[in-house]
Parts: C-alpha cells; structure tokens; sequence
C-alpha cells in the first residue's frame, strides 16, 4: 500500500497459486484487496484505487491479461472487473515490467526526468518507456519490449521466434549461456570448474571471472555490456532520452555493468551531438512495480500524486 507522497504505508507477499487456474488466483486479488481496505481503515486512510502489474501481455484499455508465460491457461482473462466490483474502487492494470519503470520514474532512479527508458535485465529482459512524463503504451499497447530489439541481425534464436534479440544474448540466463556453449565447445576458463562441480552457471559467475582476469568470461561479458550499449544507442537515437536505467537481477554487477555498458556507449554513439542520456542503475529493487502499480492506479482515480521532482 503507497501512499500519494511515495511512503510504503502496508506490503504483502502471497504466492500466487497459479497452477489452481485464473479464478483461483482473481479470488486471492480479491481477499488480497480486501486485507488492503481493512489495513488503510485501520491507519484511517481511504484506498483510493487498486493498480495491478501482471506478466505477459496486456490489453490495459479491456482490462485483460492475455497468455502470461507463467500463468498457464491464461488464454485471455479479465482481471480489472472482477477486482474493481468486489472492491468498489477504480483498479488498472498494466504489464509489470511498465509499472516496475513507473515506479522508478516516480520516486528512484528516473525521478526528476520527463522522458526515459528502463531496461530490466533477468531471466529476459523487460523494459519500459516514459515520453513527456507519461508511460508510453503505443497503438497496439505492446510499446517497451526493448528485449526485442534486433541487435545481431540473423543471430541467436530468442524465444520469442524473432533472431538475434537483445534477450537472445545479453539476459541473465542468456549471458550464463554463451559463456556454458563456448566451455561446451572446448574453451578453456575458471568457469568449467563451476560446471563441472554441478552448479548452475550464472551471469554474477560470468561476471566474477570477468573481473578476475578470465579471458572467456571476459569475452561473454563485454559481449553483453556492447550489446547493452548497442540497444541504448538505439534508443537514444529513436527517442532522445534524458536517462536510461538498467534495472533487475544483474544490475546487482554494479560498476562492473556500468563501466563497459558506458564505455560502449560513447565509442559507439554519434560523436558529434551531445545529447546523451546518463546511464544509471535502478534504485527501488522488488518494489518498483508495486510501487508504480500504485502510481498508475492513483493517477487513474484523479490523486495529487507527489511530483518527481528532486532529481538524482
Ligand atoms: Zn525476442
């Protein structure tokens, strides 16, 4: 539960039981609403709107959510109507990757801005645009995928069918990949030890090695920071952004993302005009999206919400 002046005033964590099907999970919303409208009684506060940040794709103008990659049996399910009668507020509804970037436009990394981008790096990578203030859904409410910006034309399969995606090579998981196909393929590098013992590669060991000198690792990794690089040149020259903020499980790498990611970014951007964003990393974690979901929702029900102003 947020309130108008950023303040986190309530949180819960419940899972989602999606296996139970889409009643199940809509009737856990709802007793979830309900928690919330007893909690904002209690503070003597009044639950102005509901804002939900669902996976997948969504038609937030129908209020549905259509085929989420971890809901299964999602075919297209309304989500908005049944939450907002049993509550009896206004509820929205967005994709959670837009609402997380909302969230950080509101009050973190993007605050003070009007116009940016966020790219949230995990499993996939998900992402968001904000243009004059505003999230930015476009004609066919899908604006933001910027995981699928083609970035190596004919390249690497990405599961979305598209080749050569920036998720087909710079996620999490996908930078985890290339470093386990290359010691597949008989390269030699600490990483093998990893492998070999049974774990699990990941991107934090790709990028630990990187750092210790490990010339694959190093490879994998500088790979990934170009390609970053390469979907921010892109977008600044499509979009003239103020700040770009790299956001999710791997922006943990800190400075050792940053650097290279910068570094690419102004060997390989249009030298001759100054107009570049700055490239940070997110602030607000987990709580971008519910924390944006809120903004949305108070913004939709006609609340004063507190400004972004303030700046970095
Ligand atoms: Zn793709």
């Amino acid at each position: 539960m947020v309130a108008s002046d950023q303040s986190i005033l309530e949180r819960r964590v419940i899972p989602t039981e999606a296996s139970a099907g889409p009643e199940h999970v809509i009737r856990r919303v709802i007793d979830l609403s309900n928690d919330f409208k007893q909690a904002a009684s209690r503070r003597g506060v009044r639950l102005t709107g509901i804002g939900i940040g669902a996976p997948g794709s969504i038609r937030a103008a129908r209020g549905t959510v259509v085929s989420p990659p971890n809901l299964p049996g999602w075919t297209e399910v309304a989500l908005v109507e049944p939450v907002s009668r049993a509550a009896g507020v206004p509820v929205t509804l967005d994709n959670d990757a837009n609402a997380a970037v909302v969230g950080e436009f509101w009050s973190g990394a993007g605050r003070g801005t009007r116009d940016m981008a966020m790219l949230t790096l995990g499993t996939g990578i998900g992402g968001g645009v904000v243009l004059n203030g505003a999230l930015w859904r476009g004609r066919h409410e899908n604006a933001g995928e910027l995981g699928h910006k083609i970035v190596i034309p004919d390249g690497r399969v990405c599961k979305c069918g598209q080749r050569g995606c920036l998720e087909a090579y710079a996620s999490a998981s996908t930078t985890a990949q290339r470093a386990c196909e290359l010691i597949a393929g008989g390269k030699r590098s600490s990483l093998a030890d990893v492998v070999s013992r049974g774990e699990t590669l990941t991107s934090k060991h790709v990028c630990t090695a990187a750092r210790a000198g490990d010339a694959l690792a190093r490879e994998v990794w500088e790979e990934t920071c170009r390609l970053l690089a390469v979907a921010c040149v892109n977008l600044q020259h499509t979009l003239n952004l103020e700040r770009i903020i790299l956001a999710g499980g791997m922006s943990a790498a800190g400075d050792d993302l940053l650097r290279p990611v910068r570094e690419h970014f102004g060997r390989q951007m249009w030298a001759d005009i100054g107009d570049r964003p700055e490239i940070v990393l997110a602030e607000l974690g987990n709580d971008a999206g519910f924390v944006g979901a809120a903004y949305l929702a108070m913004k939709h029900a006609g609340v004063a919400v507190g400004a972004t102003t303030g700046g970095r």
